[in-house]
């Protein structure tokens, strides 16, 4: 057992579920032009892109929690939710294969660009069942735990997986990444940043920074790019799965004291979003351009708002290191991909595929 949590906290041995997919310490890397593109040369990222060699991003760390407490349950099959383009889908269904469990995709509309696209397809070729639901995210979470409810998915016992992967168990994947970080810290792979940033969109990963940086002497204004409309990024909600994660690990006997995500800690950014969960912004667009340019890969939903809100906190005067954390994956899928013909996709997804931006 690798994890730094167990490492830390014996008790949870035995009583926190896991199945390690994640490749840690993921790496972190100075990257000082594309620092000096944004005034602030002092640019660290910590590649979470790296992640898994299936499929990287934040992703893979909450289900590392989340499939493990799936399978335990003696779930034959998982159903979870997410936009037309889900990251957390495709995670889902690339890890839910690899432990032989079915795998259903609850769908909602999302403005349709070239990642949604390979995204469609890539579902389908790892095998998952597709369910499209409208226009709406409510709906499609309806109908994901109507699914498990009924086990109508005639795979068998449905575990439900939350939405974008977040719940007090999910964000656990990173408090852990808060202790791996303290690490490289501690062994001198980077500077302390004096700012992290990160993308926030069903709040697990913000949130699980900020818990797990609880239980670390790192002392970093953490900021959490919001990418979602403010009824699922708000600073309660973040603070919810924040505590809630942090009782998760009291209530299995870790040692944690009063250690607690507060108000104040929480600091989201809400001026890169653009109104509506992924449209693309002039400002997003631009901040991917010049990730690209210098041999970071972002995409327009999430990270290139989040790098884009760095860059606008960079220039409001930072003085010490900055770290991006970024989240997306960044395993090539492109051999998966090209063998993927869109005329094979199920009548649904295709319909789907075919629309135009
Ligand atoms: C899902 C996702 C996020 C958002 O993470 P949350 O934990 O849902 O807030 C950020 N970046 C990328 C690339 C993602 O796919």
């Amino acid at each position: 057992m690798t994890k730094l949590l167990f490492e830390r906290y014996p008790s949870l041995i035995g009583r926190l579920p896991i199945i390690e997919f994640v490749h840690a310490p993921t790496p972190v890397r100075a990257h000082p032009a594309l620092g000096q593109a944004i005034g602030h040369e002092a640019l660290y990222v910590k590649h979470d892109g790296l992640s898994a060699p299936e499929y990287g991003g934040n992703k893979p760390r909450k289900l590392e929690f989340l499939l493990a407490d799936a399978r335990r349950t003696g779930a034959a099959a998982v159903v979870t939710m997410g936009g037309i383009g889900t990251n957390h889908g495709l995670a889902t269904a690339i890890f839910a294969r690899k432990l032989g469990l079915a795998c259903h995709l609850v769908l909602f509309d999302q403005p349709m660009t070239g990642y949604v696209r390979k995204n469609l397809l890539l579902f389908n070729r790892y095998g998952a069942i597709c369910h499209h639901a409208g226009g709406y995210a409510r709906t499609a979470w309806m109908v994901a735990k109507e699914l498990a409810r009924s086990h109508l998915s005639a795979d068998g016992p449905t575990a439900l997986v939350p939405a974008g992967g977040t719940s007090a168990l999910g964000a656990l994947g990173f408090v852990e990444a808060a202790l791996e970080l303290e690490r490289q810290i501690e062994n001198g792979e980077l500077p302390e940043p004096e700012l992290i940033v990160c993308a926030v969109g069903s709040c697990g990963t913000y949130a699980g920074l900020l818990a797990g940086l609880k239980l670390t002497r790192l002392n970093a204004r953490v900021v959490g790019v919001r990418v979602v409309d403010r009824l699922v990024v708000n600073v309660r909600a973040v603070m919810k799965f924040g505590n809630r994660a942090l009782a998760l690990l009291r209530e299995n006997g870790a040692a944690i004291g009063g250690a607690e995500v507060r108000k104040t800690d929480v600091r989201l950014l809400h001026t890169q979003f653009g109104g509506r969960y992924g449209r693309v912004t002039a400002d997003g667009k631009a901040a991917v351009d010049l990730a690209e340019t210098h041999g970071l890969v972002l995409e327009t939903t999430y990270t290139g708002k989040a790098f884009a809100g760095l860059r606008d906190l960079a220039a409001a005067g930072v003085r010490g290191p900055i770290l991006f954390w970024n989240t997306y994956n960044s395993v090539d899928l492109s051999g998966d991909l090209q063998a993927e013909d869109p005329r094979a996709l199920p009548p649904a997804l295709r319909a789907i595929y075919e629309r135009t931006a």
